[in-house]
């Protein structure tokens, strides 16, 4: 049997998708999130669904292990989950910013913590960070979401340098827009709007399959082979 894969936020978009995706290759799956329902009805095999918030270490690392006592050690991790509130600097509300910072970086850390000593004990392993183009660089309404990916990108790149003596590959994927539920969070109706508005010069997001594709091809390159970065977007996406 292949070896287990761990998802943080399988119940919707891009963590959705790369689940089916996986499975569908053989791999039993850990899928982590707060709508068990959501991932549950994927009815995937070889899979573990549990209700986790990222956030809470202690129901995190259960999960591993009683994952890892029914499929063996988790191989890889996608660091997947993550929140988009986007706002004006000068008027959105603190908790907004400290929700972005909770999850898309210390629940990546989390996540991060509770697999990298493993794997390098074992000299095997594979992280995948999802970041985002808006982890290079800057746009309008994203400066604490942009914060957190740059976080991302940074924490991912020292990580990688410093395990890839012990054959741990560490990789960053950073999607442009991509049609999921990212955007439903955002609670300036203004901004929302602007942001379609945008969308539409572009046509379209990328579909969540294209993302989950990029995630694919990292894991299943030989274990000698890190891609380091994946950074896609839709052709027509300007910025
Ligand atoms: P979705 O909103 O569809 O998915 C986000 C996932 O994160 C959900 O499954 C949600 O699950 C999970 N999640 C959020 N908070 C927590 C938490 N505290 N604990 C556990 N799970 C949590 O959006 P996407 O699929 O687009 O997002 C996936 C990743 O892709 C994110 O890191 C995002 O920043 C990144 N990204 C997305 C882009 C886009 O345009 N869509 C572009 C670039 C990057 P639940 O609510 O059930 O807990």
């Amino acid at each position: 049997m292949k070896k287990l894969v761990v998802i943080t936020g399988a119940s919707s978009g891009i963590g959705a998708t790369t689940a089916k995706t996986l499975s569908t290759q053989g791999y039993p799956l850990l899928l982590l999130g707060r709508r068990i329902d959501k991932m549950e009805a994927l009815n995937l095999p070889n899979t573990l669904c549990r209700k986790v918030d990222i956030l809470d270490v202690t129901s995190f690392q259960s999960a591993i292990q009683e994952a890892e006592a029914k499929f063996g050690p988790v191989d890889c991790l996608i660091n997947n989950a993550g929140v988009m509130l986007l706002g004006k600097p000068e008027k959105q509300a603190l908790t907004e910013w400290n929700q972005m910072i909770d999850v898309n970086i210390k629940g990546l850390l989390n996540g991060i913590h509770l697999v990298l000593e493993g794997m390098t004990q074992r000299n095997h392993g594979t992280i995948i960070n999802i970041s985002s183009i808006a982890g290079r660089k800057t746009f309008s309404d994203h400066a604490i979401y942009c914060g957190t990916k740059f976080a991302v990108h940074a924490i991912s790149e020292n990580i990688r340098q410093e395990v890839s003596n012990s054959n741990v590959r560490v990789s960053i994927v950073a999607p442009g827009v991509t049609e999921t539920e990212l955007m439903d969070h955002t609670t300036n109706s203004a901004i929302v709007d602007g942001y379609k508005e945008w969308k539409k010069t572009m046509g379209a997001g990328l579909d969540s399959q294209d993302v989950a594709n990029a995630i694919s091809y990292i894991y299943n390159q030989p274990q000698r082979v890190c891609i380091r970065e994946v950074v896609l977007a839709p052709t027509k996406q300007d910025s």
